[in-house]
């Protein structure tokens, strides 16, 4: 049972081929016995599954239906769940229970979905190799020797090891894509404000987007549809009717223009991902798309803007974990100078430290005009070289990683090493496009990805071109040994 798709299970739920309650059932004991080779938890929440899960086995029973009615899924740890411990991955919020649930959580409740917990993340989502969680890293489960990518690791992890059908992640830098790429799954990271932040705790408010992790399109489409819409207590959530993403997945290719940009292929890709992507772009081809080579001139500045972009918001959104309005408090404080420096310090890790000192000295009044508005002019330039892209081409294609999952470890001492991995993944949220990766292949016995990206709003595109092309590969079946 634990190997179904959510669009499976559905099916499944529907034939009275087994209940949510039973499937819920076996789907926890499989977390208990697997899950510490992994970490991918951080919080079980069984006696909440198994309540909805009777609900929802009770709402079918009455005639109602839906794809997520009896669902399981997990919510990344940064998603405030009431009353259950919402953490960020961060000491600083160990013993935080939310009071109120995220729109996006409520969204999945409403609809009926199970949630099995809460799973493991970098600290604050802090990071691409989910090694930063005050809980411990997150293990591979192609090679438990290796990182799952981050910053949405525990989700990406427990997925691709048939923990359970799909999970929620966040995307500010590649968070979704990057994890998703490095553990064979299909991730999506939505147009900015198409899924309601609210309850979402913030690292970058700009650049945060939630959106679905699974296996397949399909299932991307199944959640995503239960997550995006307008969400009047978020003021970037954006008021669009949501289309009906399951009803966007059959849609020709023929014809369907597809850009490569010529930058992507440069001296820091690994040349055997290059081939697999090759492979991908020949594979769609087939299909009927039309390829055509472009060109992204500043992508090259885009880690150094996002790396001064995203610690100046993350800077300013932290500094209410003080000790006195949010977060963890020292023992015994001297003072409240004490209070503040020693909370702060104690409860934040190194990678968070590191971050809020760069965005604090960034935003700093002599600094302002050289790092942050700067970095502002290359968003808009970025933005502008995507929009002239679009006027040629439908959807924008490209590895989603340059280097498959790294060592645990490999990349500790050298945070820039680990900021270089993002580089096709952040120019996405710095514009605010949609953006999906899709299995292609392996490397060494290790997940690739594919990236597609595609004008605002065109999640749909995005999940059809990635469920044709899983019509006609099957990177996206494989499972890892000892899963
Ligand atoms: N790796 C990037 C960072 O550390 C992106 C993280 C994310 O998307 N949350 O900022």
């Amino acid at each position: 049972m634990h190997q179904l798709t959510l669009a499976e299970i559905a099916r499944g739920l529907a034939d009275k081929k087994f209940s949510s309650e039973e499937l819920t059932k076996v789907l926890l004991a499989r977390i208990v016995q697997l899950d510490p080779q992994l970490n991918s938890f951080i919080s079980l929440t069984e006696d909440l599954a198994l309540t909805q899960a009777k609900a929802a086995d009770a709402r079918r029973a009455n005639g109602e239906s839906g794809a997520l009615l009896g669902a399981p899924i997990a919510h990344k740890d940064l998603f405030c769940t009431q009353g259950i411990r919402t953490s960020c991955g961060s000491k600083m919020l160990d013993n935080f229970k939310a009071p109120y649930d995220a729109t996006v959580v409520a969204k999945l409740a409403a609809a009926g979905a199970v949630t099995l917990g809460k799973t493991n993340m970098d600290e604050f989502a802090m990071g691409s190799a989910n090694e930063s969680s005050y809980y411990g890293a997150v293990k591979n489960p192609w090679n438990l020797e290796h990182v799952p990518g981050g910053s949405s690791g525990g989700s990406a992890a427990a997925v691709a090891a048939r923990l359970l059908p799909a999970a929620t992640g966040t995307d500010t830098g590649g968070s979704i894509r990057q994890p998703a790429a490095l553990t064979n799954l299909t991730g999506l990271k939505p147009t900015y404000g198409r899924v309601s932040r609210w309850g979402m705790i913030a690292y970058a408010s700009s650049l945060d987007q939630g959106g679905p992790m699974a296996r397949t399109a399909e299932d991307c489409a199944i959640l995503l549809q239960g997550m995006a819409g307008f969400d009047p207590n978020d003021s970037t959530s954006i008021d669009e009717p949501v289309p009906d993403y399951g009803a966007s997945l059959n849609g020709s290719l023929q014809g369907l223009r597809i850009g490569v940009p010529k930058e992507y292929f440069s001296a820091g890709l690994d040349p055997r991902i290059a081939e697999l992507i090759h492979n991908s772009v020949k594979e769609l081809e087939k299909l009927g798309a039309v390829i055509k080579e472009i060109s992204l001139p500043n992508m090259q500045h885009a880690i150094p803007a996002y790396y001064v972009i995203a610690p100046a918001e993350a800077s300013s959104n932290l500094s209410r974990f003080d000790g006195v309005r949010f977060g963890y408090r020292c023992e015994d404080p001297k003072n409240l100078e004490d209070l503040y420096k020693r909370s702060r310090s104690e409860g934040f890790g190194p990678e968070v430290q590191r971050r809020i000192m760069v965005g604090a000295y960034a935003l700093s009044a002599g600094y302002y005009d050289a790092y942050y508005l700067k970095a502002q002019k290359i968003r808009r330039l970025i933005k502008n070289d995507f929009m002239a892209a679009f006027n040629e081409v439908d959807i924008i294609l490209g590895p989603t990683t340059p280097n498959p999952a790294w060592k645990l470890g490999a990349k500790n001492s050298d945070p820039v090493a680990a900021y270089l991995e993002d580089v096709y993944t952040i120019t996405a949220n710095l514009a605010g496009l949609p953006g999906l990766s899709m299995p292609a292949g392996f490397v060494d016995g290790l997940p690739v990805g594919v990236q597609l990206l595609a004008p605002y709003f065109q999640e749909g595109r995005l999940l059809n071109v990635a469920h044709q092309y899983q019509l006609n590969t099957d990177w996206h079946t494989r499972t890892p040994t000892g899963f």
